[in-house]
């Protein structure tokens, strides 16, 4: 089976959780997790339907029709308005090579050319490398512009509307986060050339209202793009994780789902509530953290306050006065279980007023 390489969508998620060593290995290595997840009989249960990715498509393809003129007009209008506007030849250059290192090269020259000449022009899917903890990583922005003053902007093409201006916060929060990474990518490559700059504010085009007609709202990634820098920074080398594993070790989606559990478990994870919307494998570190107790099954918040009670178990433990006397973590949810006790108590033996029952009552 081929490997499977990483894209942004999968890079922004894996930043969202850099404590897990089990989707840092799986990613790095190629696996395919929603047949993996499957073969586990815990299958993934989000992503695009098929209508949804022709719909994406057939909008994207409007945007950038007519050699891309309402994208650059669009680009002109909301980040660059100063400039001279973009004539009816802007460059769009070809950037079909072989394979991804060949593309990648390929969207380099590109950019560099663009850069020289200082011409609007549009680069339609180019392909950018990003080295992501000793692995390679390939990947492909809806587009990019460069600006006559030499500017790079990364624009993002998405299908959910944009009504009355705004559109759904998580979904603009999830293209923001993707976009960082493209922006992390295109720095890469600018670093190796004079005069070219990459703008920290993308262009989100959305279609308007619940028309097909497509319109746009800049969106600022620097905190996104700090975070995300940031966090796969920190993520483990493959090749550390992998070498701490038992020799043999294999997720062949073809193998029993015992054996596949058995090889997933051989990984550390971090399951957090935030997986299900972000990891193919959600629903299978769900069912495990929930069967070891573990607290973090009860979000990121509650193992933080937790600190070293890490099951429910120790937690309920800590409540009733069964934990260590030195812990102030459990001192505090001792107090916090009696203080609760004694206020339900009291509600209790409260008198309870009557209400009379109204004669139009139905009930
Ligand atoms: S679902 Fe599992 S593998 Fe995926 S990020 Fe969460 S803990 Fe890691």
């Amino acid at each position: 089976m081929q490997p499977r390489p990483l894209d942004a969508r999968a890079l922004a998620a894996l930043a969202a959780n850099p404590g897990c060593g089990r989707r840092a290995l799986l990613d790095g290595a190629g696996v395919d997790k929603n047949a993996l997840a499957t073969a586990l009989g815990s299958p993934a249960a989000f992503g695009q339907s098929q209508f949804a990715i022709v719909r994406g498509n057939s909008f994207e393809a409007k945007v950038k029709g007519d050699g891309g003129a309402e994208l650059l007009r669009l680009v002109h209008g909301h980040l660059d308005p100063a400039a001279e506007p973009p004539g009816a030849g802007a460059r769009v250059p070809d950037l079909t090579a072989a394979g991804p290192e060949g593309r990648a090269a390929r969207t380099a020259l590109a950019l560099r050319e663009a850069t020289a000449t200082r011409d609007w022009t549009l680069l339609d899917h180019p392909m950018l490398a990003l080295e992501v903890a000793g692995s390679p990583a390939y990947l492909e922005p809806d587009a990019v512009v460069v600006h006559p003053d030499g500017r790079w902007t990364v624009v993002e093409i998405k299908s959910f509307p944009m009504i009355d201006a705004a559109a759904d916060a998580a979904k603009v929060g999830a293209a923001a986060r993707q976009a960082a990474v493209y922006v992390l990518a295109l720095e890469r490559t600018a670093e190796k050339l004079a005069g070219a700059e990459v703008g920290h504010t993308v262009l989100l085009v959305c279609p308007k209202d619940f028309s097909n007609l497509p319109t746009a709202a800049p969106v600022d990634v620097r905190r996104e793009r700090a975070v995300t820098r940031r966090q796969l920074e920190r993520l483990t080398r493959v090749e550390e994780l992998a070498a701490a594993l038992p020799e043999g070790l294999t997720f062949d989606p073809e193998r029993t789902a015992e054996e596949l559990a058995e090889a997933v478990s051989a990984v550390d994870a971090a399951y957090a509530p935030e997986c299900l919307a972000a990891c193919e494998l959600a629903f299978h570190c769900r069912e495990r953290a929930r069967a070891a107790d573990e607290v973090t099954a009860l979000g990121r918040s509650v193992r933080g306050e937790l600190g070293a009670l890490t099951t429910v178990e120790a937690a309920l433990a800590a409540a009733s006065g069964a934990g260590c006397a030195e812990d102030p973590t459990a001192a505090a949810l001792h107090r916090a279980a009696r203080l609760r006790a004694e206020a339900l108590e009291l509600a209790a033996a409260r008198p309870r007023r009557h209400v009379p029952e109204s004669p139009e009552c139905p009930c």
